[in-house]
């Protein structure tokens, strides 16, 4: 067996095939930091990480690119409400979005582009589809013609007007030729950031960025592209058709998206004002672990509605594992080299979990795979008679699994100096940040893992307890 992915694209699981198997290339789409992401987002950014570490769990070499907007409508209004400049006010919750990602353990991606920082790379593109005819200026900004790009449509499978200049509609603030048309450089408006370019002066549309620093990073044709089902129209379709318009080459082979997170049947969103951040829960008390466990457990494909129950779940699910792993690691095994029965068993639960993660990522059914095993040896356990042979089998198992899913705790605690120095700022940031509850809560972590700070005027200290 090998990877199977659902691609929006054609409809249908497929064989997942790269176009180099010697570098797979894949582009997610970052946030738009003009706020702190919500789990809505993460939920996304989690199914992303779980496909970005199957596939090197698969022995695939990987470049991975997500992108992080730092220009839009809203980051425009919310920095001026704020009086910084775009930058300024951006740099903050881009910085939240990093460290949200540590704390859910999402590897960072190979590379992480500031649009900003690729306005260069965005003017180029737009005049490539200048000389192929393909766009039009209207009042300083310039759209992109989507009757002239036949194509139009295929992700998605929206279907639009033929798009000729007759059917134009004044209404249109720009006075588009045809209301479907969208914007790839948006002129400057009084009181705006905007950049002087060949272009004219202005700023780029949202959908030109993906293009440019996808082809940027990783060619004009590549793997893999994911996002929410909310990016498949227009974002996703628009890059396809301002890549595809400038190469004439496939942009993307597999177009990959997760559905929502939902909270009482509505969407999670900003807009909506029914989101929880990662900080809001940490507040709460919420268990990191138990938050990505959640987020990651149901099957991206399906709708996955947010409770504080689930999170318990989610945590009882954990606690279960680390418990048994520490069971396996202390269980006696003098006189048993190995327990055949066993080894099949965990033969057979090696198989189950691959079988699942290949079949488009089927999360839930490979953590399944994990709790039958964990039912089987826990007999084992009981009868005393695990062999020494089947405990690293075990391990390794979980710790295979735990390279995609990161919430089980393998070793024995023992905490490195680094990471305690890691804690007490954390704290530190917590409490300044009036976040006290998770203030209080890594102390009290640390006084279980035989940690004891002391508060003091120079700062915090801490020491072993014996
Ligand atoms: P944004 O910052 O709005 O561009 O969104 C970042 C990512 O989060 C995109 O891939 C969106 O599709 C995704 N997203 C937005 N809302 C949700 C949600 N409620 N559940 C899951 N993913 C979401
Ligand atoms: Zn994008």
């Amino acid at each position: 067996m090998s990877l199977n992915l659902y691609n929006t694209l054609t409809r249908r699981i497929e064989p997942f095939e790269p176009l180099d198997a010697r570098q797979v290339r894949m582009y997610t789409c970052g946030p738009t930091v003009y706020h702190f992401v919500h789990i809505g987002n993460f939920r996304t950014f989690i199914f992303q990480d779980v496909l970005r570490r199957y596939l090197k769990y698969r022995g695939y070499p990987l470049t991975h690119v997500m992108n992080i907007t730092d220009v839009d409508d809203k980051i425009i209004a919310n920095a001026k409400a704020s009086e910084l400049p775009i930058g300024d006010y951006t740099e903050r919750f881009t910085q939240a979005f990093l460290q949200d990602m540590k704390t859910l353990r999402i590897q960072q991606p190979e590379v992480m582009p500031r649009a900003t920082d690729h306005i260069g790379e965005m003017v180029a593109l737009v005049r490539r589809l200048d000389e192929k005819g393909i766009t039009y200026a209207r009042d300083g900004s310039i759209y992109f013609r989507i009757a002239a790009f036949p194509g139009y449509g295929k992700l998605s499978g929206v279907e639009l007007n033929s798009g000729s200049s007759q059917s134009r509609i004044d209404s249109d603030e720009y006075g588009k030729e045809n209301p479907s048309d969208f914007v790839l450089w948006k002129a400057h408006k009084e009181g705006e950031e905007c950049w002087d370019t060949e272009l004219g002066s202005g700023r780029p549309g949202w959908h030109l960025e993906c293009s440019a620093m996808g082809m940027k990073y990783l060619g004009e044709s590549f793997d893999i592209h994911c996002g929410g089902v909310d990016l498949v129209f227009p974002h996703h379709e628009n890059e396809i058709a301002q890549s595809e318009g400038a190469t004439g080459k496939p942009f993307v082979k597999y177009w990959v998206h997760g559905a929502h997170l939902i909270v009482d049947g509505e969407k999670m969103s900003k807009s909506a004002g029914n989101f929880y951040t990662l900080r809001d829960l940490l507040d709460k008390g919420v268990d990191p672990s138990a938050l990505r466990y959640l987020l990651q457990s149901v099957h991206y494909r399906r709708q996955l509605n947010f409770t504080f129950e689930g999170v318990e779940q989610a945590r009882a699910a954990i606690r279960r594992v680390d418990d048994f792993l520490q069971k396996v690691r202390e269980a006696p095994t003098e006189g048993i080299d190995e327990n055949p029965d066993m080894t099949r068993k965990l033969g057979q639960a090696r198989a189950a979990f691959e079988a699942a993660m290949d079949d488009d990522l089927n999360v839930s059914e490979a953590l399944a795979a994990l709790f039958e095993l964990l039912k089987q040896a826990n007999i084992c356990l009981d009868c005393g008679d695990l062999g020494s042979v089947n405990r690293k089998q075990i391990l390794r198992l979980f710790a295979d699994a735990n390279q995609i899913f990161d919430v089980f705790q393998l070793e024995p605690t023992q905490l490195e100096d680094r990471e305690i120095l890691q804690l007490i700022e954390e704290r530190l940031e917590a409490r300044k940040n009036r976040r006290f509850q998770r203030a209080d809560e890594i102390r009290d972590d640390l006084i279980k893992r035989g940690i004891i700070l002391e508060d003091t005027k120079e700062g915090t200290r801490w020491k072993r307890a014996h």
